[in-house]
């Protein structure tokens, strides 16, 4: 008789499926989104060019256009370059053409829970590098970490928000004999990266995303800088027309604009800064330093959950870590306009006079 379990893969049978709170907030500040969508003259010449799209047509599966801009704003040469659907799927073509059974997925904890989950899926060893005190890497447990893993560095880290040091980073990547993948998700907000570092180290991978800085989270565009020798081999697992053309499209027009975007991020970094400070001098929280455009805080008391739940009561949606043990006392929001994150302040203000 047919059993469909006696189909289902062993790895697969032990996951459960990726799910984001299905809650209707009038505030959403849980994803780390960019709050701004895309301004009315940039939609315009997006039409503009959407009106000479082929809808019949299939992608450019290269995405050729869109390389070479990304190659002349970031110098970095075109065959170094692999674009897709965003850096989740790059993620997960990395593991399919480099993970193999005998080597190790290694990440710190906590990060992004993304390489773990995709690790697993392929049914990969796994190994979680605790952080140390105030988020910080220890680079020798990756070093000591046996020869060709595959370590993964979310730099900034999410969820943490810190940028780990260089030095510690520049040693994993020289001493550990392994892949490095470098996820600068969140670069905008730091200005701190290692991307040219490609051409030094044949082991190093670079990962961005256009869903935060470039506000296009919806479109699902991401790329990968790396030696020709690595992006090769993922050309091979890469699916044909993996990126499609309007996504194209509109990634190769925010990449024209990079002023504007340059002046949203900057006021990003001033919110970020602006509620820090707030939640620094809110009693019964401690915020933690951040480089990206989120802040994790920690709530005293075992009031964490208290507080997210009266949040979203209020209309404002952040982000819990109730089963990550290390912070599973700290939440987590991401930068909203000036106007929605005075809400933010003002609703956490009011939870909290009530809490004590
Ligand atoms: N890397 C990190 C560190 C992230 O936090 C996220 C999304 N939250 C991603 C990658 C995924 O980016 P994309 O939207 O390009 O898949």
């Amino acid at each position: 008789m047919f059993n469909l379990d006696n189909f289902i893969r062993r790895a697969v049978k032990k996951l459960v499926p990726y799910r984001v709170p299905n809650v209707n907030c009038v505030l959403k500040l849980d994803a780390m989104e960019n709050p701004y969508n895309l301004p009315e003259d940039i939609l315009l010449e997006v039409i503009k060019e959407i009106k000479e799209l082929k809808f019949n047509r299939y992608p450019d599966p290269m995405c050729s256009d869109l390389k070479k801009i990304i190659s002349s704003n970031y110098q970095i040469p075109e065959e170094w370059v692999i674009i897709g659907n965003g850096s989740d799927e790059l993620i997960l073509n990395l593991l399919l053409a480099f993970g193999r059974n005998e080597n190790k997925i290694l990440y710190p904890y906590p990060t992004f829970e993304v390489y773990g989950i995709i690790a697993k899926m392929l049914g990969l060893k796994t190994e979680e590098i605790p952080l140390e005190k105030n988020f910080k890497l220890n680079s020798q447990k990756f070093i000591d970490y046996e020869e060709d893993s595959i370590i993964f560095i979310s730099y900034p880290n999410n969820p943490t928000g810190n940028c780990f040091s260089q030095e510690a980073i520049y040693r994993i990547i020289e001493e550990s004999n392994s892949l490095v993948v470098i996820d600068e998700a969140y670069f905008g907000f730091s200005d701190k990266t290692f991307l040219l570092d490609v051409q030094r180290y044949p082991n190093l991978i670079i990962s961005r995303t256009f869903s935060k800085m470039f506000s296009l989270a919806s479109l699902r565009v991401g790329f990968l800088c790396a030696n020709p020798g690595i992006i090769n081999v993922l050309l091979k697992v890469k699916l044909p027309y993996n990126v499609n053309s309007f996504s194209q499209i509109v990634s190769k027009v925010v990449l024209s604009k990079n002023s504007y975007f340059k002046k949203k991020t900057e006021e990003i970094i001033e919110e970020r800064e602006r509620i820090y400070c707030f939640l620094q001098n809110v009693e019964g929280i401690t915020a933690y330093p951040s480089e990206a455009n989120f802040i994790l805080f920690k709530v005293e008391n075992n009031q964490a959950d208290y507080v997210y739940e009266k949040l979203i009561k209020k209309g404002i949606l952040i982000r819990s870590f109730k089963n990550i043990s290390p912070i599973s006392d700290c939440l987590r929001i991401s930068m909203g306009t000036k106007e929605e994150n005075d809400i933010f302040q003002e609703k956490l203000s009011q939870i909290l006079s009530k809490a004590h």
